[in-house]
């Protein structure tokens, strides 16, 4: 199934051309992560992998394993440096319409350094 096309001119593709600033807490050569803008916890961080992809499933889909496992590897660093990996965390990322996703670069969200609650609260 083809996904939507990949709108260049997105704010984290800025972000990765260095077009606009960011808060960056970690790089890899998969990966940036940089704190959310508006955040909506003590800690939330935005983890984004260097390709492009609309989203997690075009990620999954398109992305070879070994920048999948560097992806991810980025969003356990980026926890650890945060300080949350005692503590603990919530990851989530956003896919399609009912998700309200909002930047169309797929994108982890770390969120924690406080009590998280019910998950939809
Ligand atoms: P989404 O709803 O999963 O797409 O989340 C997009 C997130 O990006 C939101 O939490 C925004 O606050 C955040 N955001 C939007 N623009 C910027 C920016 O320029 N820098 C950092 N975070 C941003």
């Amino acid at each position: 199934m083809m996904g939507q096309a990949y709108d260049p001119s997105n704010v984290f593709a800025r972000i990765l051309r260095g077009e606009i600033p960011a808060q960056k807490v970690y790089e890899s050569a998969y990966a940036l992560a940089f704190h959310d803008i508006t955040p909506a916890a003590a800690t939330h961080v935005l983890v984004i992998p260097k390709e492009a992809h609309v989203s997690l499933v075009d990620f999954v889909a398109n992305a070879s394993p070994a920048t999948i496992q560097g992806f991810f590897q980025a969003v356990t660093e980026t926890a650890r440096l945060m300080g949350v990996e005692e503590s603990g965390y919530r990851i989530l990322a956003n896919h399609g319409p009912n998700s309200g996703q909002e930047v169309p670069h797929f994108h982890v969200h770390i969120v924690g350094g406080q009590p998280l609650g019910p998950l939809l609260a």
